[in-house]
């Protein structure tokens, strides 16, 4: 099924076993000096053991003013290279070829990170870090170029197989090449061939101190998806001149800082989104064209292939949520492959608070060592209340290391609440982390018993040596009149099905779930009004997803009341109260109400003294996102 996906293909001299690559993601992991941690290296040990045809590492610094963030590697002086040569060799111990991604951020920096200003080809600041940069003169122009050079000797010193010079995502050299940032009005500004000076210096600058035979790639954003940037002709013409100057393949990503969900595409955005833009590269060039964007399967990385859209397929996220998708991909175990479900929960909504990546859908990212399963020493019976993500992952870490795990769950179907957050539009692929979960179930011999509430009666007649109490939350009700009325439901009830709903609809509580649940029925026809109370609705949703989900509501007119409490639902609408007045609104057919949950705690006052071991888990301990959840979740199966 993948004969395209798993064909070699070379990038300049180094043959690459199978078209599938780990692109450059900013993932925290090294030392501050720019040194490789064991973190960073376990870390793509497990990337080269999942079978990745070619791992790009996440930038190098050329210069440490030139950092985008704290903990990214570096190799700006030559005392750098003794511990990124270790890290090389244990990569290539395992048999990967791996490439080191040499930048500098520009003006995509900020003054707390680096400890000056940053620098620019212009003094414009990146419309997101509002930052005036210092505009670059020509002589620190050249001294970034031999930087550069500099870098890519040492990356070949330190026993990579090649490098990539990213040129994408508004950094400096995308800064250079772009009438967005770029206005300057000597030779590196002005027109293409000015714009491309920079790039093309470092280009042959980097030829000159590493030879012909080493090879390298160049990112670029094929658009820069920002008012006045570089669109994809514009990058037609720039992919033939890097061609002639020498550069081995290009990577042909998108957007910039003020685009960032296409750096980072959220689940709002489509698979395989800008495989459009590489197509029309690889029309103008005849070395290799690296694809990216939300490509999450290897089915998809085929039909790409195999539809010449692209030679190779990065798939960035896909290899955070599971490291060994090749190896299972080329063993046919496709139900195997845990996929990236787009949340941006654990990757992008970490890194942008410089904090070390990790990942909802995989736990063990980052920690790959650390959080390794092993067999446990006395083999227990497990009781775990509720199926939700929680206790599905505490069911399957305890059954693989060797424990009877039954499963209770008082629903008739897994998931919990994330079955519910699957429900809205963009949400859909949440489901298959529960069929995931299932499936490691099932393969572990986990007893699941539906339709059944662990009780105390049958905790004392089974007697288990652990109870893991993961029993999920409830949704809370507003203390005001009206609430016990017939067209009161929960946003909970809604999204699963449970509760009709009329035409016109008022949902109570603009946070994730009210503004989800709002954008739900406004796609299914309804009339759509939320209250909220503090001055913005879903403050409490990753950037980048909050900016598709408040499109969404504007586009189907989702009307807004804000800085607003509910006083009194009334039979055909709402008082509310806001700028100390009071006022009807309405009129409404159903009240949704979205204002909170609290935990299901009952179960674990009851069973509180009377087992061995109860561990409590997920919103029954306290009500969080799902990223929590399942960590928690992980962390019991090991503890047990
Ligand atoms: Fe994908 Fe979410 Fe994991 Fe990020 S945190 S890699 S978006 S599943």
């Amino acid at each position: 099924m993948l004969r395209n996906v798993f064909s070699p293909i070379r990038i300049g001299k180094v043959e690459i076993p199978n078209r599938l690559v780990v692109p450059a993601m900013v993932m925290n992991y090294c030392n501050q000096d720019g040194t490789a941690s064991e973190r960073y290296t376990a870390y793509h040990e497990a990337k080269a053991r999942g079978g990745w045809g070619l791992i790009i590492t996440e930038d190098y610094a050329v210069d440490p003013k030139g950092k985008g963030f704290p903990n990214i590697p570096g190799l700006w002086n030559d005392s750098q290279i003794e511990s990124h040569s270790r890290f090389t060799k244990r990569i290539h111990d395992i048999g990967s070829k791996i490439f080191a991604q040499i930048y500098h951020a520009g003006r995509q920096t900020a003054r707390v990170l680096i400890g000056c200003q940053p620098v620019a080809p212009s003094p414009i600041p990146c419309p997101r870090l509002q930052e005036i940069p210092h505009e670059l003169t020509m002589d620190e122009i050249h001294e970034i170029v031999e930087e550069f050079g500099d870098c890519a000797l040492r990356a070949r010193k330190a026993g990579f197989d090649g490098i990539e010079i990213h040129g994408a995502h508004g950094y400096l050299i995308a800064q250079f090449m772009s009438p967005y940032s770029n206005k300057r009005i000597d030779e590196y500004g002005g027109n293409l061939l000015n714009w491309m000076r920079f790039p093309l210096e470092i280009v042959s600058n980097i030829r000159l101190k590493i030879g012909s035979d080493f090879p390298v790639i160049f990112r670029i954003s094929g658009d820069e998806l920002v008012p006045g940037g570089r669109n994809i002709e514009d990058t037609k013409a720039i992919a033939a001149m890097l061609e002639e100057a020498r550069v081995d393949a290009l990577h042909i990503s998108a957007g910039v800082y003020a685009s960032g969900y296409a750096i980072t595409p959220p689940a709002a955005i489509s698979h395989g989104w800008i495989t459009d833009y590489a197509e029309e590269v690889k029309k103008v060039v005849d070395i290799p064209v690296i694809t990216v964007g939300r490509i999450n399967d290897p089915l998809l990385a085929e039909t790409i292939i195999a539809g010449k859209k692209a030679d190779l397929v990065a798939m960035g996220r896909a290899s955070l949520a599971d490291p060994e998708l090749p190896k299972k991909a080329a063993a046919g175990k496709f139900e195997d492959i845990n996929r990236c479900i787009g949340c941006l929960q654990g990757c992008t909504g970490m890194i942008t608070q410089y904090q070390p990546a990790t990942c909802l859908v995989n736990p063990t990212l980052g920690k790959e060592e650390e959080l390794r399963i092993k067999p446990a020493d006395v083999k227990k019976k497990v009781f775990i209340a509720g199926a939700g993500p929680a206790g599905m992952e505490a069911a399957m870490v305890a059954a693989k290391r060797g424990h009877e795990v039954h499963v209770f769950e008082k629903a008739d179907r897994l998931g919990g609440q994330l079955y519910t957050a699957s429900i809205p539009p963009c949400k859909g692929e949440i489901a298959g982390f529960i069929v995931w979960q299932k499936k490691r179930l099932e393969d572990n011999n986990v007893s699941i018993h539906l339709n059944t509430e662990l009780t105390e009666g049958i905790v004392n007649e089974q007697k288990p040596d652990v109870v893991v109490v993961a029993t999920g939350s409830t949704p809370v009700s507003l203390n005001v009149p009206g609430m016990k009325r017939e067209n009161v439901v929960t946003a909970h009830d809604v999204l699963e099905g449970k509760a009709n709903v009329g035409k016109r609809v008022v949902v109570i509580g603009g946070g994730m779930v009210g503004s989800e649940t709002a954008s739900h029925l406004a796609n299914h026809g309804k009339e759509v009004t939320i209250v909220e109370m503090l001055p913005e609705v879903a403050t409490d949703v990753n950037a980048r997803v909050r900016y598709f989900l408040l499109k969404d509501l504007a586009e189907n007119n989702v009307k807004m009341y804000v800085n607003c409490t509910v006083k009194e639902v009334l039979s055909d609408g709402l008082t509310i109260k806001r700028e100390g007045r009071e006022e009807k609104i309405g009129p409404f057919d159903t009240v949704i109400l979205a204002v909170g949950v609290e935990p299901c705690n009952d179960l674990r006052l009851k069973l509180d003294g009377k087992v061995g071991t109860l561990i409590t888990i997920g919103d029954a301990l306290s009500a969080r996102k799902a990223l929590e959840a399942i960590k928690e979740g992980y962390m019991a199966g090991l503890e047990i």
